[in-house]
């Protein structure tokens, strides 16, 4: 008889497109015998009956920012990866910031995998950076094994990792076509957010509501399209992040109907929570873009169910609870990727 080291009897295995009865045998870490129908034979080491659950692949997500090295007390990798496992995730995709010095260059990817080499209880995966700085360096992270590019068109709230001008879009864009690789971008305009912020802040007003209506979604929108006009441009592989609305994944269907290869994300707190948890909470409950009013999310809710979401990404970004604290001012408050945020 075959002895497995570990049975998972009765449960309901879950896969891209059915939900079967059955049990799963695992020998040396991987899966060796699925059963559907009747009980695999065999002892094993541990058994574990999980009748009346669902037993799923490993989750990936695909947007975390672990801050190690350089802001390991926001959140490392270590506590960073055992929440993931502890989640069902069995794989990370690292964001090159808020981590100092960032995923921008061959030794600074070499140290991060290192870290998370030792320190890691999952699998780690490295998005590289493009920042106005490092156009030289694209090739080297792509051959050393990152899964991407991230930039920001807007500022990123960290003071060692710049936001794209468009020479750099254009430049970087055709460089890493050229690597086959493809390129994540956080998609707000950076001179309507500006501008509006600005105003809001002399006139004083400073409210939950008004940083809301200071990054309105036609900034993302306007800058969707931008960045999609450099893709068709250049024949860039393009991946939105966290879109907060169902107006700027429209436009990307769009696109995508045109035939540009461009994906998009979404995350949890766009699709539960609201406006009015940013007015109750404050700063805990600031980002950007920023949450929408009940009926966005509603909206978006339904671009998940039609298939219009291509992934859905946590985009953890941990800060220590002293910088999330409730100011009266909420443009004093800490979101990664603003510019009034401290770095
Ligand atoms: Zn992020």
């Amino acid at each position: 008889m075959t002895t497995y080291d570990l049975l998972i009897k009765n449960g309901t295995i879950v896969t891209a497109d059915t939900t079967v009865q059955g049990d799963i045998a695992v020998k040396d870490g991987k899966i060796v015998e699925v059963s559907t129908g009747k009980s695999l034979e065999g002892t094993a080491n541990r058994e574990i009956n999980a009748e009346g659950l669902h037993i799923f692949p490993g989750m990936i997500d695909s947007h975390v920012h672990f801050n190690e090295p350089g802001r390991t007390e926001w959140e490392g990798l270590e506590t960073g990866s055992r929440s993931l496992a502890a989640g069902g995730a069995t794989s990370f995709f690292d964001m090159p910031l808020n981590s100092t010095p960032p995923t921008i260059n061959k030794e600074n990817l070499e140290l991060k995998r290192s870290l998370a080499a030792e320190k890691s209880i999952v699998n780690p995966y490295f998005w590289g950076g493009l920042v106005p700085e490092n156009i030289a360096d694209l090739k080297d992270l792509h051959e050393n094994g990152v899964i991407g590019f991230k930039a920001f068109m807007s500022p990123s709230g960290i003071a060692d990792f710049n936001n794209v001008d468009d020479e750099t879009i254009y430049k970087g864009m055709k460089e890493i076509a050229s690597l086959g690789s493809i390129l994540a971008v956080h998609a707000e305009s950076t001179v309507m957010c500006d501008q509006l912020a600005k105003e809001k802040i002399e006139a004083g007003k400073v409210t939950a509501r008004d940083y809301v209506e200071s990054r309105p979604i036609i900034s993302e929108i306007e800058a969707v399209r931008r960045i999609i006009s450099y893709a068709e441009l250049t024949g860039c592989k393009l991946h939105i992040v966290h879109a907060s609305s169902r107006k700027v994944v429209e436009v990307i269907k769009a696109a995508q109907q045109r035939g540009v290869d461009v994906t998009v994300e979404t995350c949890p707190h766009y699709l539960s929570l609201t406006v009015k948890d940013i007015e109750e909470q404050g700063v805990i409950a600031k980002c950007a873009p920023p949450l929408r009013d009940e009926d966005e999310v509603e909206d978006l809710w339904r671009a998940v169910a039609e298939g219009e979401i291509t992934t859905i990404g946590s985009d953890h970004s941990p800060a220590p609870a002293s910088m999330k604290v409730i100011k009266d001012n909420i443009f004093d408050g800490w979101a990664v990727y603003q510019e009034h945020s401290p770095a």
